[in-house]
């Protein structure tokens, strides 16, 4: 299994090699050469940010088309709670779920009600472990993927509770079976994702070896097939739902803390903001803290790149949605199918951005980032195709670039070599010792190395 899938690509037609991406990836995990951006995958925690960021729509996300569903026998669909913040003044969440019946699921089993049992699961856990607090929620891949590579202190930290989908998988894989009396091979567990970074999730998931989801497919594709199919009519709708507030509210920010009843809690959502709080848990800067909610899209799930909707406005939608809702419907005492809901396999730390290859190497390497970074104008301006001038001497020392890349230094450089050959060509006096044997090497040289430096538009010495 590739540790370091993503599942954010470059469209290379598209790409203008503009560098705006290369500014807004929250692990410098973008750079650009030949006019292309290119993605290190290990750098890259599928956050999605570069695929709101550039321009010309050159960042694509990767997931499966709906005709996935024709590649089972019997197909179950798993609804993210963020779908229904897509729909105006939905009031009642069957209407959702009998619309992806209609699409041609056999049957639907809700994320948010898998979600029910990650919260009463997460309080006994809280409370049982008090003295390790504070928490940090594991729900977000994009997050679990950035504290495994950035912020290996925090990895205890790390709730160590399968995501709701996971668990939504699991439970609907075990009911399809016993209902149809298939093998698991012909059940197709197809999740419906706000993100990107879920659909990694599924080909490469933390905390246990394999995932129950089969397939992912993108909310905004499903949106609007389910449009014309959504009847409202209540007498026509089959009873569905098996979630209530504390299920549905996990789309959003603070949503996960709705469930887990307790007061000394965080909710941050948007990457930027997500790494500014887990450098001041790292830093143990946050006291009295139980649970921190953590979501890499702002708004939280709402605010992924595979929603339709403005996060804000889905957020003012969900509220209005959970006024008609229970407080809960899914309880694990009722959920036989729910099995083991903890991890099976501990997160490791991946120092991909350590230098070296030990502390020493790693230490040796820093200084001779530090003094090559001393070199450059210090202006982060990208024209390298690294977002910042530090990145450059990075990666430079892991061989990956030069110094010449720095549009200053290599300024610099033509120019002290302009006047070197000036120097030279001045003192064997070119134009009268050309002819003669023992110099024309060296004119030769010089000649071609004045019509390189012309190139960089450093005029031609007159003759
Ligand atoms: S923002 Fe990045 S991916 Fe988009 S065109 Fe510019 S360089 Fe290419
Ligand atoms: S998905 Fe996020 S981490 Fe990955 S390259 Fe884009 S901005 Fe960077």
């Amino acid at each position: 299994m590739d540790k370091f899938i993503r599942s954010v690509r470059l469209d290379e037609a598209a790409c203008q090699g503009c560098i705006n991406c290369i500014k807004y990836c929250p692990t410098q995990a973008i750079r650009v050469h030949n006019g292309k951006a290119h993605i290190i995958d290990k750098f890259c925690i599928d956050c999605g940010r570069c695929i709101r960021y550039c321009p010309h729509h050159a960042k694509i996300p990767a997931y499966d088309p709906l005709t996935v569903i024709n590649d089972f026998k019997y197909t179950v669909a798993l609804p993210a709670p963020s779908l229904y913040a897509q729909y105006n003044n939905l009031s009642n969440v069957d209407i959702v779920l009998n619309a992806l019946i209609r699409l041609g699921f056999d049957d639907v089993y809700e994320v948010s009600a898998a979600a029910e049992l990650v919260s009463e699961i997460s309080r006994e856990y809280i409370q049982a472990h008090e003295e390790d607090a504070p928490f940090i929620s594991s729900a977000c891949p994009s997050v679990v993927r950035l504290i495994r590579v950035k912020f290996p202190s925090l990895i205890p930290r790390l709730l160590p509770i399968k995501p709701p989908v996971e668990i939504a998988a699991e439970i609907a894989r075990k009911r399809a079976m016993k209902k149809t009396g298939l093998p698991s091979k012909e059940i197709g567990i197809i999740f419906i994702s706000p993100c990107p970074s879920k659909v990694s999730y599924a080909k490469a998931p933390l905390g246990i070896d394999k995932s129950n989801i089969d397939k992912v497919v993108a909310i905004k594709d499903v949106y609007p097939l389910l449009l014309p199919l959504m009847s409202r009519d209540e007498s026509q709708l089959r009873p569905l739902s098996a979630s209530g507030r504390i299920g549905i509210g996990w789309g959003n920010s603070g949503g996960e803390i709705g469930g887990l009843l307790t007061d000394n809690y965080l909710a941050a959502d948007g990457i930027v903001n997500i790494l500014r709080v887990l450098e001041a848990m790292e830093d143990e800067k946050i006291h009295g803290l139980k649970f921190a909610e953590l979501n890499a899209c702002s708004g939280g799930c709402v605010g992924g790149t595979l929603t339709v909707e403005n996060a804000y406005v889905a957020t003012a939608k969900t509220k209005r949605l959970l006024k008609y809702q229970p407080v809960s419907r899914s309880h694990l005492a009722t959920t036989p199918e729910a099995g083991n809901l903890y991890w099976d396999d501990n997160v490791e730390y991946e120092p991909v951005f350590r230098l070296g290859n030990t502390f020493k190497e790693s230490l040796e390497m820093m200084s001779t980032v530090e003094a090559l970074t001393q070199k450059f104008p210090g202006l982060d301006c990208g024209s390298c195709g690294a977002p910042t001038c530090q990145t450059l001497a990075e990666d430079i020392v892991r061989g990956a670039a030069t110094s010449n890349d720095c549009i200053y230094v290599l300024r610099e450089h033509i120019s002290s070599l302009s006047k070197e050959i000036e120097h030279l060509s001045k003192s064997i006096n070119l134009s009268g010792n050309c002819q003669d044997e023992n110099t024309q090497l060296l004119c030769d040289y010089i000649q071609k190395l004045t019509a390189e430096l012309s190139e960089f538009g450093v005029p031609k010495k007159e003759e």
